[in-house]
């Protein structure tokens, strides 16, 4: 393992750069590279957590955090969840993440994303960037004119790899969603299944549409109360209030919005059978995910089943590494692998009576040589 760097100071960030080696969230990561370029103002984080499998692949996210230490501390657990995703979707790919650390205002301009491209230049290929929170298609166009190392760019041809990965990942998780209703209640497919889905943003919003197209039945929330009545009158589901999706009597609750939605007090009030969707870091603490299946709630491990973004984005940039344009259909199988990684997972949680969650990471962590 390459040994862990860092450099610089983060502004208005108290605690030394040293004392986060010490941070459970540190999780041994090869590097830690902080970037402050002062004429564009632009201060990031870039994280490479494990590069066992290949470069150290992952989305930047712009956002502004209140307290700097959070942005590090961000960067390390998205990165460390990155390494897990790519191995457990069987890419050739690391685990890293990035964080630009946005203004209040969230200021972005040119000259910030051309030297964040450089810093991910400069790493010659140990990260690879994506879009993220915060961070579009176009953006990822401006930081191609800087580095090689960036995925997400626009589709360049018919049928082939690349664009937006929302469409990818709610594809993933719908055959995750079909994979848990066999697995959980022995049905083929999602007709007359009652599937709450909280969020109808790119990746809610599409889940909503494959199930609706199986004759599922759709309870539908957002805090954009109109987004989820339009989606709900188009699709022939129910909308709720958002505060109320969670406690909704259903056979499947999928939650595409937030992460840290399920605690104690959440899991003791849900009536479903499953949990599966796409938001990241479902479970507000790895704990957790004992309670949901202590109530013998099936639960689909958030970056098995939301893995199919990523695929999209590193089929593409595996792809024109070798001078070829990735086909849709490449995405597609590796995508259609997920229903079997997750069926792998509970065979195993039912066998050692360990919740999936835990059996997933173990599962990652052994795929990247530190089980
Ligand atoms: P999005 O912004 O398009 O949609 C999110 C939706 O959730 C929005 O409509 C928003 O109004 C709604 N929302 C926010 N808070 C809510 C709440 N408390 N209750 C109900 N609705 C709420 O984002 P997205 O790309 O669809 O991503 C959704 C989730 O999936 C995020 O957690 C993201 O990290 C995760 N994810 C996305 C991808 C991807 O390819 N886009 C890949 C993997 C994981």
């Amino acid at each position: 393992m390459a040994p862990a760097r860092c450099a610089g100071q983060l502004k208005g960030c108290d605690t030394p750069m040293t004392a986060f080696w010490t941070e459970p969230d540190f999780d041994d990561h090869e590097l830690v590279q902080v970037v402050h370029e002062r004429q564009s103002g632009l201060t990031a984080i870039i994280a490479v957590h494990s590069s066992h499998l290949g470069p150290g692949a992952g989305g930047t996210r712009f956002w502004h955090y209140p307290d700097p230490q959070g942005a590090l501390r961000d960067a390390l657990r998205l990165s460390r969840g990155m390494s897990y995703k790519n191995a457990m979707a069987g890419l050739p790919m690391g685990g890293g993440k990035a964080v630009i650390l946005a203004d209040n205002a969230r200021t972005k301009t040119p000259e910030m994303l051309a030297a964040f491209g450089d810093a991910v230049e400069a790493l010659g290929g140990q990260y690879v960037t994506a879009e993220d929170v915060g961070m579009s298609e176009a953006d990822m166009v401006t930081l191609s004119q800087r580095t090689a190392h960036v995925s997400g760019l626009p589709v360049t041809g018919e049928n082939a790899a690349g664009g937006d990965p929302g469409p990818f990942t709610s594809y993933g998780i719908y055959l995750g969603i079909l994979a848990a209703i066999r697995h959980k209640l022995g049905k083929d497919g999602a007709a007359g299944v009652h599937v709450a889905v909280q969020g109808v943003g790119s990746v809610g919003g599409g889940v909503a549409r494959l199930l609706a197209k199986d004759g599922a039945k759709l309870t539908l929330a957002d805090i954009d109360a109109g987004a989820a009545q339009a989606l709900a009158s188009e699709l022939g589901g129910v909308a709720v209030e958002a505060d109320a999706i969670m406690t909704v009597p259903c056979d499947v609750l999928s939650p595409n919005a937030l992460g840290a939605i399920l605690d104690e007090d959440s899991i003791a009030a849900l009536d479903t059978a499953i949990v599966a969707g796409g938001a990241n870091n479902q479970l507000a603490r790895s704990a957790h995910g004992d309670p949901l299946f202590k109530r013998g709630i099936l639960y689909a491990p958030d970056y098995v089943i939301n893995a199919g973004g990523i695929i999209s984005v590193a089929s593409e940039y595996l792809a024109r590494r070798e001078g070829r344009l990735g086909s849709v259909e490449e995405v597609r199988t590796r995508i259609e692998q997920i229903p079997g990684r997750l069926e792998e997972i509970w065979q195993e949680s039912a066998a050692s009576q360990t919740s999936p969650d835990i059996v997933a990471d173990r599962m990652a962590q052994k795929l990247i040589g530190r089980g």
